[in-house]
């Protein structure tokens, strides 16, 4: 993707936003001019407004990536995943904060803005939504377990962990 055409992308990218029909009330993302749920779209643009969406869903359909795209070498296995929103419209991104052997149809996740790519040595940093898994409990992001000094440190430790031991 073009830099132009990312900047010009940004904002929905950064805030999720999307469009919502004050006729039939179906949320849309990306936004849309009219809609296309109404028997009468054509009468619907001036009753289409802004929609913010929350960012939270649940996977719908998943796939695990072993051969990563250029630029995504440092990140295979990922996961991506189609995610149904709560408010309805579907979002394609990248699982993370998870081993990929614990996705699952149903998961609920939460939209997080993150680093997506780095483009050449100018360092071009995209960023845009990526899921992470919340708990059912709270909704808060799922965090690994603490673990006690008895505890062996796994190979699956994330760095934080390993820095505060
Ligand atoms: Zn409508």
């Amino acid at each position: 993707m073009s830099v132009a055409r990312f900047w010009r992308e940004t904002p929905r990218r950064y805030n999720l936003a999307g469009s919502k029909c004050g006729r039939c009330g179906t949320v849309y993302f990306p936004p849309r001019a009219v809609c296309p749920t109404c028997p009468q779209h054509r009468e619907t643009m001036a009753q289409m407004g802004p929609f913010q969406l929350t960012g939270d869903g649940t996977v719908f359909a998943y796939t695990v990536v072993h051969e990563a795209a250029e630029g995504f070498e440092m990140l295979v296995p990922y996961v991506l995943a189609l995610v149904r929103t709560v408010e309805g419209p579907m979002l394609t991104g990248q699982v993370v904060d998870i081993d990929p052997s614990e996705v699952r149809i149903g998961l609920k996740v939460r939209a997080t803005f993150r680093k997506l790519r780095e483009e050449g040595k100018a360092g071009v940093i995209h960023y845009g939504y990526k899921f992470a898994p919340v708990s059912d409990a709270d909704g808060a992001p799922r965090r690994p377990a603490p673990r006690g000094t008895a505890a062996a440190s796994t190979p699956d430790a994330a760095p934080a962990d390993r820095a505060s031991a």
